[in-house]
């Protein structure tokens, strides 16, 4: 046990066999099989997580429903009160919670810290909220009359989340819902659920200590059919799902359906636009660090370049050059840059989309394969690659999750807009450039049409004070800081009548 998997396992109470479904610290026995979670830095089998049956899912909805009734009664400062313990439970196990997250889903034992680093900071953050969930007053056309609105929590939100980010996104959702006065269900993905396992024994743990009631937090383990069981549920008002387009799609479908509402984070196609007034040494660091990190499996991972034709040949040499230089290996070892794939299916996504875009004329500048050998074992180790591409090809239009970047060029800032744009997806963007009236179309209206829009700071490695999430096919959703809170709660406009009369609207009149 080279890198201490085993002892931090145990540390965060992760055993052989772990039950998976959860209502804080009541774990439910269900008449599921279990499920195995694989490390794709070895292969190795990690442990089972028994999946969630539909008998356990309505004991946790029914125990969320009364949890509910209590907690919405707490005031918000004293909810922000236990959302700060949790930021401080979640600090004193961040290293043990950054390798679980590192082993079992394949990112770097520095960006499983940095993860665990941006669920603190969303505590801390949400603990601030919980003094400033502000609403309006405004002035009411009617004398004697007073005008405001408040926000009310909602309900039970339900959390779906995807396997890049596998503690992040729910702390982003669950802490502030908490502050809000909701009550959370999280369904992690079927592909990293200790994670999920690890962070229930967590939160219950304070829970506990404040002497809540079960239900506060819940955990559900399976696949799409249990994600299912929340966006069909009339009685979960909001299910925040983080993951595909294709997944997206499925849950708006079902949860507009019953009008209820849902919070999407999908998939992104970032491109960096590096300008011929780009810092070079930025713009190659930013490119770099955005196209490989997470081996290219973050949703705002860096997959385009669109580059002008004055430093195209220069910016191409250096990245080659760069590319030369990444060690590919064991995400644990912090001497390696680049991890595995999180399993074979998407090194075969990943091997199907080079051979599609050589197919349609990308050329390959720095190849792509897939790695052998000793510490190779899992089969999910991939080389980055740069494939010299076309902004029409139906690959270079599709999000693949994995470190395939596409070079292409352009003469005018119009055009690479034009092709930054030119995508069914609208995550994060980015342009290098010094040049101040560059970076202002950029970012005006006539510029950008992503969620996210960065001047000299790459696609990925957002911050959680800023709203996150993008349009088109990212599903429009915001999620974590500015007025990100609002899609938790719901909105009461609220007026009162102090006067002695009743002026009625239109001035109609009754005789009584
Ligand atoms: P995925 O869509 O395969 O699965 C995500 C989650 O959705 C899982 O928990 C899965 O069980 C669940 N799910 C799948 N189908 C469902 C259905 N029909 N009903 C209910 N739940 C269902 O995604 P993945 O492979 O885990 O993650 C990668 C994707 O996530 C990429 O596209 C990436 O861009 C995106 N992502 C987006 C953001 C963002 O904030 N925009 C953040 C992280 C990841």
């Amino acid at each position: 046990d080279q890198f201490g998997i085993k002892s931090a396992l145990k540390r965060l109470g992760i055993t052989e066999e772990n039950k998976g479904t959860c209502t804080g610290n009541n774990w439910i026995e269900t008449k599921e099989t279990f499920l195995g979670s694989f490390s794709p830095a070895d292969g190795e089998l990690i442990a089972k997580v028994q999946l969630t049956d539909k008998q356990s899912y309505e004991l946790v909805v029914k125990q969320a429903q009364e949890a509910y009734k209590h907690w919405r009664n707490v005031p918000a400062p004293q909810r922000g009160e236990v959302v700060r313990q949790i930021g401080n439970a979640l600090r004193e196990v961040k290293s043990d919670l950054g390798k679980l997250v590192s082993y079992e889903m394949g990112k770097s034992y520095q960006e499983g810290l940095g993860e665990v680093q941006e669920m603190i900071d969303i505590c801390d953050f949400a603990v601030g909220l919980s003094r400033q969930l502000y609403g309006l007053t405004m002035h009411s056309e009617r004398p004697g009359h007073r005008m405001y609105e408040q926000w009310h929590p909602i309900g039970i939100v339900g959390i779906i989340s995807a396997f890049n980010f596998p503690v992040a996104v729910w702390s982003w959702n669950s802490m502030i819902a908490m502050v809000c006065g909701d009550v959370c269900i999280w369904k992690p993905s079927e592909k990293a659920p200790l994670s999920g396992v690890a962070c229930q024994h967590i939160i219950a743990k304070v829970l506990k200590e404040n002497n809540l009631p079960e239900g506060i937090s819940s955990l559900i383990v399976g696949d799409y059919k249990v994600g299912e069981y929340l966006s069909h549920d009339t009685r979960v008002p909001l299910v925040s799902a983080t993951g595909s387009t294709r997944m997206g799609k499925l849950v708006a479908q079902a949860v507009g359906g019953r009008l209820g509402r849902s919070l999407l984070e999908l998939g992104g196609n970032n491109a960096i636009i590096i300008s011929e007034n780009a810092d070079l040494d930025i713009a190659i660091r930013g490119a770099l660090f955005g196209a490989v990190g997470t081996a290219g499996q973050r949703c705002t991972s860096t997959r385009r370049l669109i580059i002008h034709d004055s430093v195209y040949e220069e910016v191409k040499t250096r990245l080659v050059s760069a590319y030369g230089k990444l060690v590919i290996g064991n995400p644990l070892d912090e001497k390696n840059h680049v991890g595995p794939l999180i399993d074979t299916d998407a090194v075969k996504m990943y091997q199907d989309a080079i051979t599609k875009v050589k197919s349609e004329g990308g050329k390959e500048l720095v190849s792509g394969g897939v790695l052998e050998g000793k510490g190779f074992e899992s089969g999910c180790y991939v080389k980055p690659c740069i494939i010299e591409a076309e902004n029409h090809f139906e690959m270079v239009q599709h999000e693949t999750f994995a470190p395939i970047l596409y070079l292409m060029k352009y003469s005018k800032l119009e055009d690479a807009i034009a092709m930054q744009n030119g995508v069914p997806q609208g995550l994060s963007s980015a342009i290098m450039t010094l040049n101040m009236r560059e970076a202002e179309f950029f970012l005006s209206v006539s510029g950008s049409d992503c969620g996210i829009a960065n001047v000299n700071i790459g696609t990925s490695g957002a911050e959680i004070g800023g709203a996150f999430g993008g349009e088109k096919e990212t599903g429009g959703g915001r999620e974590s800081g500015s007025d990100a809170w609002k899609a938790y709660m719901r909105r009461q406009t609220n007026t009162i009548n102090y006067s002695d009369s009743l002026p009625l609207a239109q001035g109609i009149k009754f005789d009584i």
